[in-house]
């Protein structure tokens, strides 16, 4: 059984084609720079590889294209789309409508465009991708939808709740949802996996740290807390995004320089972080520490801020679940970046984590162990994987044979 997953933006379809029976990667890609002009990049496991410069006006073209490269040419992986069993679409918000795993008709398109107005930039996308699937798969082909939000679902009011008028939750749904909940549920249920362990009566911190980053609290398996809130924007510096700050500083900001809120928002989001606060020396990573490892001072200090909002998030945490047992890094650079991971760690014994830097040192991208034997609380670096985890949860909904 084959499983095509597809994770649209407003101006890409990244697309996965997974062997539900060993759960390989067929072939991927991107179709990039919708309603712009338009590029395909397509690579098969076997190593062909096909890009195309090409028109995408809509969602509707980037599929259609996608097809024609999946099914015929030198790059093909399948005769005709009836090989394919059904389609799991990343939906970013599914807020309070949506709490698991959901099968695709036209009402749930319709409410997942509805919920734009909470994720603007993502869910009319996802509504525009999901109407243009339909177009180019067989009628009995099912697709589902898997929402980045639903395994925040759990968390108790108290804390998706915001200290504002009960009006703005009651009227305009003003609350903490969550975001990046696919990894957080794959890392977590991968721990589980790797060491036998039942995730009952375990309390974890599950550190997604990207471009985008988020902390979850994991108490049992579920999400009991966790740092993004409405948007993504709420909790730790991010690659350019501001995380957590006073919203007073909005009002003082856009007086101080005459901007609208919007114009105020748009720095927020995409000129702050680690690449505004470095001075504008990069969102990556290893740029940021190739410049601190040179003696820049910015740099130094925005790693340091990085780490220690990480360290707090995973302190309070801990108090929140009243206890620790397991810290988890998954993202690109908890996955391959050692020094934050030995930044993030560092003075925190009190807690109970010891890293063992002979682990850790020069560790990339490798389900690891990297606390020290001694260490209460065990740390993972756990790579993520929110592909696989669509396509087993539109696999489990479908009900479909994964041999078939
Ligand atoms: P996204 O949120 O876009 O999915 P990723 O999880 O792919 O982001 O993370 C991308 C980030 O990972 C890069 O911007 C970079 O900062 C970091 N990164 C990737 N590889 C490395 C590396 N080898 N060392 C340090 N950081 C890395």
């Amino acid at each position: 059984m084959k499983i095509l997953v597809v994770n649209a933006g407003s101006s890409s379809l990244k697309y996965q084609l997974i062997d539900m029976k060993d759960e390989s990667v067929i072939a991927k890609g991107n179709c990039e720079r919708i309603g712009i002009d338009g590029k395909i990049t397509h690579k098969t496991f076997d190593g062909r590889e096909y890009v195309e410069e090409c028109s995408f006006p809509t969602h509707t073209e980037a599929f259609e294209k996608l097809v024609e490269v999946m099914t015929k040419g030198d790059a093909a992986v399948i005769k005709d789309m009836s090989e394919i069993g059904a389609v799991g679409h990343r939906i970013v918000q599914g807020a309070e409508v949506f709490t698991k795993t959901t099968i695709v008709t036209d009402e749930v398109i319709d409410q997942i465009d509805g919920l734009a107005d909470l994720a603007p930039v993502h869910n009319h996308a996802h509504a525009l991708a999901l109407r243009a699937c339909k177009k180019v798969i067989p009628e009995t082909t099912p697709q589902v939808v898997v929402f980045d939000t639903a395994f925040h679902q759990t968390m108790p009011p108290k804390a998706y709740m915001f200290g504002m008028p009960y009006e703005c939750y009651e009227q305009f749904h003003v609350r903490k949802y969550g975001f990046h909940g696919t990894s957080h549920r794959f890392v977590s249920m991968k721990y589980g996996e790797v060491t036998g362990k039942s995730l009952e009566g375990l309390n974890i911190v599950s550190c997604h740290l990207g471009n985008g980053s988020s902390i979850t609290a994991i108490k049992d398996g579920k999400s009991v807390d966790t740092t993004m809130g409405l948007t993504p924007l709420e909790g730790l510096i991010m690659g350019t995004r501001s995380g957590d700050l006073d919203p007073a500083i909005i009002e003082y900001l856009c007086n101080h320089e005459n901007l609208t809120v919007s114009e105020m928002l748009n720095i927020l989001n995409k000129k702050s972080g680690v690449l505004g606060m470095s001075g504008g020396i990069s969102s990556d990573f290893r740029d940021l520490n190739a410049a601190a490892n040179e003696g820049n001072e910015i740099a130094k200090v925005t790693l340091e801020a990085y780490a220690y909002r990480v360290a707090k998030y995973i302190g309070s945490y801990t108090a929140a679940m009243n206890g620790l047992d397991v810290v988890i890094f998954t993202g690109g650079i908890g996955e391959n970046a050692p020094e934050v991971r030995k930044g993030v760690c560092e003075n925190m014994e009190y807690l109970g984590i010891k890293l063992d830097n002979s682990v850790n040192d020069g560790l990339k991208g490798k389900l690891t162990k990297i606390s020290a034997p001694d260490s209460k609380v065990e740390v993972w670096v756990i790579p993520t994987n929110e592909e696989l985890l669509i396509a087993r949860d539109t696999l489990e909904i479908t009900g479909l044979d994964k041999n078939a």
